[in-house]
């Protein structure tokens, strides 16, 4: 059997960024098993501006901020495998891989780092009332569609859903020549990015209306209506609101969720954000196994993307060197007003600083970010805005973790 020292799995940001600190770091024995024809994962479809801000402090479009990965990848001579997908995996890191090029085979890894993205959440998941009709098309999909391969999903649109893809489609079809009637957001704020409500659909005039879903969709072959209700807040649609809009499309986007499901395979724990429960070496619960990017919590910045790419790869070239300090657990709990904070777990031998990222449940303004363990505060910082849509990062120093022991907390406190 063919065998490697790390496999990365994913050629996106987090793969490509893990793969390379692992190589400058001196792990010389390196594979990336990427599905797609190219590296370079969901920004090959990212055409618009926007990335790279904190990375290269420079605004790039997608292609533009993974060329650069990929010419390092080469620089490095990184070996590479595309149109190969991973399909099969052992707790052994045994993984079996689909290759046109190659056929099936096995490879044993000694460490493997998961950088397998996102999906998008579909129509079956919302269980959109009405007829089952063409025209109902998720937002990546319609990217895709745009973007790679030149074709317009349709004229008449009604996003549902104000995420950031959602929100970036708007403005992508309108310039196309589609009409882009509205946005319509089930939550009582925009999930997106505020730059992207700026940029996207108040420059181009497409309302955002808030606390409102589609209760009904209408069409015999392609859909033909929507009907927009406004939602109590227990999001139960109230009568007498309905609004008929006619239109042909509806691009939903409605949340993203890790894709583990090679993770499934060997019984891999995860966490309340749908990926792998990791510790500060972005290390699943399975030595030697390293998780990072999208498919570990979804990232709203590609940097930040990148950075942790970096954090698995550092990881694994320590554990790959057998320089992986492991000490008594720490277990790291979000409590009142945060929904998840990555790594769960920290090392207690741990010699580097942590960063904590974390989202808020709901938008918070003028609040202290509580940091405590065992009931004695570790560290207090004050928030002056947080919204769900953007992850939070905090920097806890090995000097302030000296101070815990078995857990630590992070919770929302009103001023
Ligand atoms: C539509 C959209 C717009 C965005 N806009 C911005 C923006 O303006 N600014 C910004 O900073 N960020 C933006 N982001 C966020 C950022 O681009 C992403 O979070 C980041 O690129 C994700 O990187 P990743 O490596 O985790 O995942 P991906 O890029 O999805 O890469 C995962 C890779 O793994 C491969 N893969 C999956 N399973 C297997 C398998 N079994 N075997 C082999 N390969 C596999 C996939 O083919 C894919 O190439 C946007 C994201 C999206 C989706």
């Amino acid at each position: 059997m063919r065998t490697v020292d790390l496999l990365v799995i994913g050629g996106g940001s987090a793969g490509m960024a893990a793969a390379i600190q692992a190589k400058k770091e001196g792990i010389n024995d390196i594979l990336i098993v990427e599905r797609d024809e190219n590296l370079g994962g969901i920004l090959n479809q990212c055409i618009h501006n926007g990335f790279g801000l904190t990375e290269f402090k420079e605004e790039l479009s997608g292609p533009e901020y993974l060329a650069r990965f990929v010419s390092q990848v080469e620089e490095l001579k990184i070996p590479y495998m595309t149109s190969s997908m991973v399909i099969d995996m052992t707790r052994e890191k045994i993984v079996t891989i689909s290759s046109k090029k190659e056929g099936v085979f096995k490879i044993k890894a000694k460490a493997i780092v998961m950088a397998t993205g996102c999906y998008e959440r579909g129509a079956g998941a919302i269980q959109i009332p009405g007829d089952r009709c063409s025209g109902i098309i998720t937002a990546g999909t319609a990217q895709k569609y745009l973007n790679i391969h030149g074709y317009l999903c349709g004229k008449r649109v009604v996003i549902l859903g104000s995420g950031d893809i959602g929100l970036i489609m708007a403005r992508r079809l309108t310039l196309e020549g589609a009409k882009v009637i509205c946005v319509s957001e089930i939550m009582p704020y925009s999930n997106g990015l505020n730059r992207n409500i700026a940029q996207c659909l108040n420059d181009y005039n497409i309302p955002l209306y808030l606390s409102r879903s589609v209760s009904k969709v209408i069409g015999k072959d392609r859909l033909e209506k929507v009907i927009l209700s406004a939602v109590d807040e227990k999001m139960q649609f109230i009568p007498g609101t309905e609004m008929e809009i006619e239109c042909d499309t509806l691009i939903l986007s409605v949340g993203l969720i890790p894709y583990i499901s090679l993770l499934d395979y060997i019984d891999c724990p995860t966490s309340s954000t749908k990926g792998a429960k990791v510790n500060e070496h972005m290390e699943t619960m399975i030595e030697g196994i390293f998780s990072a990017g999208n498919c570990l919590h979804v990232h709203d910045v590609v940097d930040f993307v990148t950075d942790e790419g970096r954090l698995a790869g550092h990881g694994a070239a320590e554990y790959l060197k057998g320089e992986f300090k492991r000490g008594e657990k720490i277990v790291v709990t979000p409590k009142d007003g945060i929904s998840y904070v990555v790594p769960q777990e920290i090392n207690k031998d741990n010699e580097e600083d942590v960063t904590f990222k974390f989202r808020v449940r709901k938008p918070v303004k003028d609040v202290n970010l509580i940091i405590e363990s065992n009931g004695e505060l570790v560290a207090k910082m004050f928030k002056p805005v947080l919204i769900p849509s953007e992850m939070v990062m905090v920097k806890l120093s090995k000097d302030k973790l000296a101070n815990v022991d078995k857990e630590v907390s992070l919770r929302l406190e009103e001023r």
